[in-house]
């Protein structure tokens, strides 16, 4: 509940009313240190070196496929493996195979191996990879440092109003979409009971609750509501997955998929397909989550992200944190209102949340040597960015490596297989329908 306070005592420029010091900032030392380098001149590097390396995976990929469209014939640049990233559904699987037979499915390496990494940062580093890495978490930031920008012209009244609107909206839509996802993990629905008239004749309750967090007063039914129903999504998501892929499917099953379903054997080709050939309806949702991400901050990052909130449950076992020392905090409240996620860091000695990203703009942010810092568990050692930086991205870039030195990064699928598949990708055999894989 916390953490949803602050965003109506937040300034204009962070989402809600600016609070006053509460005495002169007499002890100020330039931390921020804004000329020279600092926390943010670092993550935002670390940010744009991983973001440039995703387009090269992308353009990378899209010339391999091109290629083989060609027959196998033209410029060629190898697959690259990095793509498995982009298979968030085949990493689980990828996991569950791991667990249950001890080897490294030959399909998705790359993709399980990313995956496992994530979870090993997360364990060591929280949500460092969504602060540090995830180049999603990157373009959420660059959108809504742009859309802040363009908000402060605005008058205070109409920018927290824009602020709180695509709150209200996902509130409704997880009113909607969190009880039937319940409803699916439970079993007592399925995938198919969507065709059912049933769910047309829902369609009053699906508008009241999208109105819901619209009309009714604050008072009775403040943001801080639809902010925890709108984060509920997220974990519903997650559960679902959770449900499907690790507890539902049998290790014999995955067997079967990598050896024996088409589409699972060109899931990625399917996937570059869908970003380049995107429905009316894939594009306007993609587009609708870009244009609510300018006007609340982290907006895919805090409400919908099922890696996210699986790395925020994971970072509660880390053994770093921000922590504020409360001898020294001269409860300015900047932290608070530099922090992305919406976290009251000013009202907390250690912030001990799934949103916390690890970004360090509250540690930046902060005017007061010492009061704030990410520190190890009994708050003696304190974790510098540039060292959490390089941990982080190094023990990315060490195991990656080591998976790509030992064998496990590339796919057993030959470049002529993937030549053979993609001419006759139109084939029913490469469709899915509700998780169901045709065999071969
Ligand atoms: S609490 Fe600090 S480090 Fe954590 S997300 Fe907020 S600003 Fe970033
Ligand atoms: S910890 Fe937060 S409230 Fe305390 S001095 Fe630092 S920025 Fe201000």
């Amino acid at each position: 509940m916390e953490e949803i306070k602050h965003q109506q005592s937040m300034p204009a420029s962070a989402g809600g009313l600016y609070r006053e010091k509460k005495r002169p900032d007499t002890r100020k030392t330039g931390k921020s240190n804004k000329r020279g380098l600092n926390s943010q001149k670092v993550r935002w590097s670390v940010q744009i070196a991983f973001f440039v390396v995703v387009l090269v995976i992308g353009w990378q990929f899209y010339t391999f496929v091109k290629y083989c469209e060609a027959g196998g014939k033209g410029f060629y640049l190898p697959r690259p493996p990095g793509v498995e990233s982009f298979l968030p559904i085949s990493a689980l699987m990828g996991t569950k195979y791991f667990f249950g037979t001890g080897t490294i499915n030959p399909i998705h390496p790359a993709g399980f191996v990313i995956f496992g990494t994530l979870l090993l940062t997360a364990l060591f580093f929280k949500r460092g990879f969504c602060g540090w890495i995830c180049p999603i978490g990157t373009v959420s930031e660059w959108e809504w440092r742009l859309g802040d920008w363009f908000l402060k012209k605005l008058p205070q009244r109409v920018s927290s109003l824009m602020r709180n609107i695509p709150t209200r909206f996902t509130a409704g839509l997880s009113l909607i979409f969190t009880p039937l996802i319940a409803l699916l993990i439970l079993e007592v629905i399925t995938m198919e009971s969507f065709e059912s008239p049933l769910f047309r004749y829902l369609t009053p309750a699906y508008i009241l609750a999208m109105a819901l967090p619209f009309v009714v007063p604050g008072k009775f039914w403040s943001d801080k509501i639809n902010d925890i129903i709108a984060r509920a999504w997220k974990f519903s998501i997650l559960a679902f997955f959770i449900h499907v892929v690790i507890i539902k499917m049998p290790i014999a099953q995955l067997e079967v998929l990598y050896t024996r379903a088409p589409f699972v054997r060109v899931a990625d080709v399917k996937m570059l397909k869908f970003f380049l050939n995107m429905s009316g309806m894939a594009l306007s949702v993609v587009l609708t989550i870009l244009l609510l991400s300018l006007i609340n901050k982290n907006y895919w990052c805090r409400f919908f992200c099922p890696y996210g909130a699986l790395l925020g449950i994971i970072g509660y076992v880390s053994p770093m944190r921000i922590t504020r020392d409360t001898g020294k905090c001269i409860d300015c409240g900047k932290c608070t209102r530099a922090c992305a996620m919406h976290i009251l860091v000013e009202k907390k000695k250690h912030v001990l949340t799934h949103e916390c990203v690890a970004c360090y703009d509250c540690v930046n942010a902060c005017p007061v040597n010492g009061a704030l810092d990410m520190k190890l568990v009994g708050d003696r050692k304190k974790i510098h960015y540039g060292l959490y930086a390089i941990m982080l991205v190094g023990l990315y870039v060490a195991i990656t490596n080591t998976a790509r030195a030992t064998g496990h990064w590339y796919t057993k699928i030959s470049d002529a297989e993937y030549v053979l598949r993609i001419s006759e990708l139109n084939h029913p055999k490469y469709l899915h329908k509700a998780g169901q894989f045709e065999m071969e």
